[in-house]
């Protein structure tokens, strides 16, 4: 519990400082519930347990969301397809989460994004059916968010002709459509929700670590009492171990390795986790004429061209991926594909010049072998393959609060005691208090800290409330109000306060998921890197030798990614790619094909 005495976003400042007494609190206390990964599904597993009132721990190997969590399409959506596959409780829960996320919990991350159905030209009677089809598609999304959703949080929907759908979407063959029909989704910046997520649980008193790696369990006999932690920062020295009575597993597509650690007492996993690549293509706006997204029908699935910032998101593949699962490679072919797809559309044609950045994120796919006691439903798994320990695994993104909710009241039962229930819905994260009144008043608060209002909408819209602290530190020292070299649409004092409230430990944590200038750059933040890490190492206390040494892991890591993008496929694009390593010293994390033969 936080200490009542301390505020809210005090106990939320993730510093360095913070970092060693949390490191510490591992070493010395037992916790409630330890929660391993700090991707969307573990940093809303503790926000849920520790906003219970439990003693909380959370550990992530490398920094928040640098696995899936900060890979994804950036949708809060609920998921047409299910509805055309006549999931409905999937669509109903998945809108629910939307509007609770676009209204309550984080309305400065959760925003709405128009998006385009285009209705493909067809003789008259196809295009009446056509319409009618989608057209119920969509009005029930809508239905079922107004009415079952507990709130839209999103505009309704709108038919278009196809000289409306041109109007909307210049760039978009003319003669290829009938007509379309607009709906709203919600769209976040999926690695700072993340980041919002670990400080609020830490705001809710629970110990939060990154660059902390789980290297095995603790057990007393055929119970999981602990783990064995690995200091990332500190190479030298000793794994430690951390008690807790109750430790979750929310590592994604490592969710077998967990499994795997405790392969010698036999155990039964309960759930298997496959990793399914997904490639997306980041262009410049300008690239495309359009003022809303689109969702094309491909062979196999649907390709997203979505709105941005200043930037267009094409994606994504769908292929299966076994090789290094910390940093997969997206190839020239998976390049080439989504180029292919997105082509058939439009009026001009993209090229391998238009593109700005280029990302690749892991699917954590559940394959099969749910034990009786898991509760599996099509998305996502809850398992207890040994006493005192829960894997969590599956689901997507948007439904994170459902899978923490689930995993953590399976933790409660066991725990004994009250029953605590999950209150997470009533709880908005950091930043979202007071939101809609910051955001009516911005122009005045632009006025009063001498800045314009674009800075203090881009602000906003990042940090939610918690911008004057940022205008404070730019008052306090005009050089964190400079924009940064490479990238002018974020601020210096961005990067010193991902350093100094947001456990960025690295360079690469600024640039690839506080901002995200890696992707909205064409040198991809190459450019970037001399500023970003002198204003961090002044925050960090880094020497010249350390500034260095992160600035030519960065490029380093640059130059590898633009190599892989070149190979023609998976394997000649992992092997570039792993030419540079993890600044944190991880060895490449190739799935070992050893552990998978004796699970
Ligand atoms: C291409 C793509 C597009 C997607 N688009 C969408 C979308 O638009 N909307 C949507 O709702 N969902 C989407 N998803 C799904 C969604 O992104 C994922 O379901 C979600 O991010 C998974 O989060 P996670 O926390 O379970 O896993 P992760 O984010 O991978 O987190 C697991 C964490 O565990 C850590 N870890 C692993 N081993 C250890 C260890 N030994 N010790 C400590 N930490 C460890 C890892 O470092 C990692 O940070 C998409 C997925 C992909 C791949």
């Amino acid at each position: 519990m936080r200490d009542p005495s301390v505020s809210r976003y005090t106990a939320g400042r993730l510093s360095p400082i913070r970092r060693t007494s949390d490191l510490r609190r591992l070493r010395d206390e037992e916790f409630d519930v330890l929660v391993i990964g700090g991707g969307v599904t573990g940093a809303g597993a503790a926000v849920d347990a520790a906003s219970r009132g439990l003693k909380v721990a959370l550990v992530e190997a490398r920094d928040f969301a640098a696995g899936t969590s900060s890979r994804s399409s950036k949708l809060i959506h609920g998921g047409l397809r299910y509805l055309e596959q006549l999931e409905l409780h999937l669509v109903h829960e998945a809108l629910t989460e939307r509007g609770l996320l676009a209204t309550r919990l984080a309305p400065h991350l959760v925003r709405p994004v128009p998006i385009m159905v285009p209705l493909p030209a067809a003789n008259p009677a196809k295009r009446v059916w056509q319409r009618g089809y989608y057209g119920l598609g969509v009005a029930a999304y809508d239905v079922f968010a107004g009415v079952f959703g507990g709130g839209r949080g999103m505009p309704l929907h709108r038919h278009l002709s196809r000289n409306g759908a041109r109007h909307l979407f210049p760039s978009l063959q003319a003669d290829k459509i009938s007509g379309a029909i607009r709906y709203y989704d919600g769209q976040v910046d999926d690695a700072r929700l993340v980041v919002n997520l670990a400080r609020t649980a830490a705001a809710q008193g629970a110990a939060v670590v990154t660059s902390a790696r789980v290297t095995g369990f603790v057990r007393e006999a055929r119970q999981v009492v602990g783990v064995r932690v690995k200091d990332l920062e500190a190479p030298g020295s000793a794994e430690f171990e951390v008690r807790a009575k109750t430790v979750v597993a929310a590592t994604g597509v490592w969710s077998d390795d967990m499994s795997a650690m405790l392969r010698d007492v036999g155990l039964r996993p309960g759930l298997r986790v496959r990793a399914s690549k997904g490639v997306h293509l980041v262009v410049p706006r300008s690239a495309i004429t359009g003022e809303a997204g689109l969702i094309l029908r491909t062979a196999t699935s649907v390709l997203f061209v979505l709105p941005w910032g200043g930037h267009w998101i094409i994606g994504t593949t769908d292929t299966d991926w076994q090789l290094d699962r910390s940093h997969p490679a997206a190839s020239a072919r998976d390049i080439r594909y989504l180029l292919d797809q997105v082509n058939e559309v439009l009026d001009r044609p993209l090229t391998t010049d238009d593109i700005e950045g280029v990302y690749a994120g892991l699917r954590p796919l559940l394959s099969g072998e749910a034990d009786s006691t898991s509760k599996l439903s099509r998305e996502h798994a809850v398992v207890e393959p040994m006493l005192g320990l829960l894997l969590v695994a599956g689901g997507k993104y948007t439904t994170y609060r459902v899978m923490a909710a689930d995993v953590i009241d399976r933790a409660v039962r066991r725990l004994g005691g009250p029953a605590l229930e999950s209150r997470t819905d009533q709880l908005p994260l950091l930043g979202a208090d007071g939101y809609a009144a910051a955001w009516r008043d911005r122009q005045d608060m632009a006025r009063r800290h001498g800045v314009t209002t674009g800075v203090v909408e881009h602000l906003l819209e990042r940090y939610g409330t918690l911008t004057v602290h940022l205008l404070a530190m730019m008052a306090a020292d005009p050089e964190l109000a400079v924009p940064l070299d490479g990238a002018p649409e974020y601020l210096a004092a961005e990067v010193a306060y991902a350093a100094l409230a947001e456990g960025a430990l690295h360079l690469d944590d600024v640039l690839t998921r506080r901002t995200r200038i890696s992707i909205e750059t064409a040198h991809r933040g190459a450019e970037t890197a001399e500023h970003a890490a002198r204003v961090m190492g002044a925050v960090l206390g880094w020497d010249e030798t350390v500034r260095r040494r992160e600035v030519e892991h960065y490029q380093a890591r640059v130059t590898a990614e633009r190599e892989s993008q070149t190979m023609p496929d998976d394997l000649a694009a992992d092997a570039a790619r792993v030419g540079a390593p993890d600044v944190r010293g991880l060895t490449a994390d190739r799935r070992a094909v050893l552990l998978e033969a004796d699970l």
